[in-house]
């Protein structure tokens, strides 16, 4: 077959795309999908999922290592641990593999057909595809089109990507333990990997342009970080950034904010500075698309500047999340199957898996101060958590804000230790409109780190009980 028709083409497999091939089937639509690589794209095979699998792997490894050399706390001893990297890398690939085919096996249970190719347009409603399965068209036309291409790491000009300057995907792949690990740049990947390597063993230095970690987060969630990046021996220089290697090859230069200029050695240097939409080499140029800075520009129903023309998830813009691009897939193809939808999210959660995790929904109090809004806050700290106490672990807080007038929950924060299963409740929270009061009156199940988000809506309240 050279060429076919059908009512949706997806380009492009990850959460955007395969969330939305799946909607588009079960609501009876003719959909293909063109995927050029493994079906789950970034999140689910060079991103979330191997990343929070490494993750996992060091914060075992470390807890192990800390019992070997044993302060005695809670009276467990191991001897001589060590990681062999190749082992968890298999392990994490197993992982990604079953995902992947578990995608699969949901794209068939919709009936979506599953093109392994790159697509390219010819115009906006036929793509060519280059692809080696015999069986596949060449061609592929359709009366709608959802563009779900994704993003690529950001490639800094003074240090370009190669053997010893590595991106996520490579640094996701290693099977040793570098001994010494720049990581430029202090944003979600940075922090994340860079703690985790640095559990593995890896003497880190992380270099951040900005003055504080995380810069899209306030200081006060930030705090308990880059006080556990600083315990595990993460050296960390904010304000500075790499401006190249270093003339020996084995070193990159970096300069801090005072014009000091220095060099640090690295065996491997990590660079996640960001990542960018995927827009070459695809045919963009045949489209007449209006942008957003270098993002395809959407409207609340995800459809771009031309007719039956869909896009979503990191092609799109920020947040680039993988539950963003989920969410939009599914709008798509409901606004494609002719269901009023628009996009009406109070927020998009943000959850930063470090040690301790990071989660953010909705408004923090300094942004609710510059939307006008008069604000009633409350915190709980994890140092009077029975439960934090009795799992040795009790930085961190949860935080909430409220309007002072109708005590509307407009923003919920919090770090601690798996802090990240919160994001659930606190964005079920603001998504239902909730009052302080509602979150007062819920019964929170005792010993539960959640109690925190009970304590923290009580303190708001003038009320708390464990304070
Ligand atoms: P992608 O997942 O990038 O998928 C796009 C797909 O399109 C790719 O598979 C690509 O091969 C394919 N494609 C592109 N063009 C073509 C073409 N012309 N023809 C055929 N196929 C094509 N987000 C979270 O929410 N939580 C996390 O914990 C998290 N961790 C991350 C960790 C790392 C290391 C990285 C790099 C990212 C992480 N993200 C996380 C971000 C998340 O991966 C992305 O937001 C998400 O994958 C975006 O989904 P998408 O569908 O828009 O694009
Ligand atoms: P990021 O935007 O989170 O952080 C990039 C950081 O690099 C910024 O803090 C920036 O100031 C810094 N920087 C840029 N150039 C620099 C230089 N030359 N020297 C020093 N610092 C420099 O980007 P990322 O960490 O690459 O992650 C990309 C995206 O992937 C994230 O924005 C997020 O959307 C997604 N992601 C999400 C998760 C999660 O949800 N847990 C995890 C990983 C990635």
């Amino acid at each position: 077959m050279t060429h076919t028709t059908c009512s949706v083409l997806i380009v492009g497999a990850g959460p955007g795309g395969y969330a939305a091939a799946i909607r588009a089937g079960q609501l009876g639509l003719e959909t293909i999908v063109v995927e050029s690589a493994q079906l789950g794209g970034t999140c689910l095979n060079i991103g979330c999922i191997p990343s929070k699998a490494l993750i996992h792997a060091a914060d075992v490894y470390a807890s192990v290592v800390r019992s070997a050399s044993d302060n005695g706390e809670l009276g467990i001893h191991s001897e001589n641990p060590r990681i062999d990297l190749a082992t968890t890398m298999a392990w994490k690939d197993g992982i990604v593999r079953r995902l992947s085919t578990g995608v699969d096996h949901l794209l068939a249970k919709a009936g979506v057909q599953r093109i392994q190719g790159w697509a390219r347009f010819l115009d906006g409603k036929t793509v060519a595809v280059d692809t080696s399965d015999p069986d596949a068209p060449r061609t592929i036309r359709a009366n709608h089109v959802i563009l779900a291409n994704g993003s690529r790491p950001v490639e800094l000009d003074d240090l370009p990507f190669g053997e010893r300057v590595i991106s996520s995907t490579e640094a996701l792949a290693l099977t040793a333990v570098p001994e010494r690990l720049v990581v430029v740049g202090g944003g979600y990947i940075g922090l994340e990997l860079g703690t985790a390597f640095s559990k593995f063993g890896a003497e880190v230095t992380l270099v951040e342009a900005s003055e504080q970690l995380l810069p899209s987060f306030d200081a006060e969630i930030v705090r308990p970080v880059a006080r556990r990046a600083e315990l595990l021996g993460i050296s960390v220089l904010t304000g500075t950034v790499v401006t190249g290697m270093a003339a020996s090859g084995a070193a990159v230069n970096i300069k801090a904010g005072d014009g000091s200029t220095a060099e640090l050695p690295a065996d491997r240097v990590l660079v996640t500075a960001g990542r960018a939409p995927l827009l070459e080499d695809w045919g963009l140029e045949e489209l007449d698309l209006k942008r957003n800075d270098s993002f395809v520009r959407i409207d609340e129903r995800c459809r771009t500047s031309m007719s039956g023309v869909f896009a979503v998830g990191d092609l799109t813009g920020e947040p680039m999340l993988a539950h963003r691009a989920i969410a939009q897939g599914r709008l798509a193809a409901e606004v494609i199957a002719g269901k009023r939808r628009a996009w009406d999210k109070v927020s998009v959660p943000a959850v930063v898996f470090t040690d301790p995790e990071i989660v953010s929904v909705g408004m923090n109090p300094e942004q609710a101060r510059e939307a006008g809004i008069d604000t009633l806050e409350g915190r709980f700290p994890y140092t009077a958590s029975g439960r934090a106490l009795s799992m040795a672990d009790t930085d961190g807080f949860v935080r909430v804000v409220a309007r002072a007038d109708d005590h509307l929950v407009v923003g919920l924060q919090g770090v601690g230790a798996g802090i990240a299963e919160l994001s659930a409740p606190f964005a079920l929270a603001l998504e239902m409109g909730a009052r302080l009061e509602d979150l007062a009156d819920t019964i929170h199940a005792h010993p539960t780190r959640s109690e925190a988000l009970h304590e923290a809506a009580m303190h708001a309240l003038g009320m708390a009980l464990h304070l």
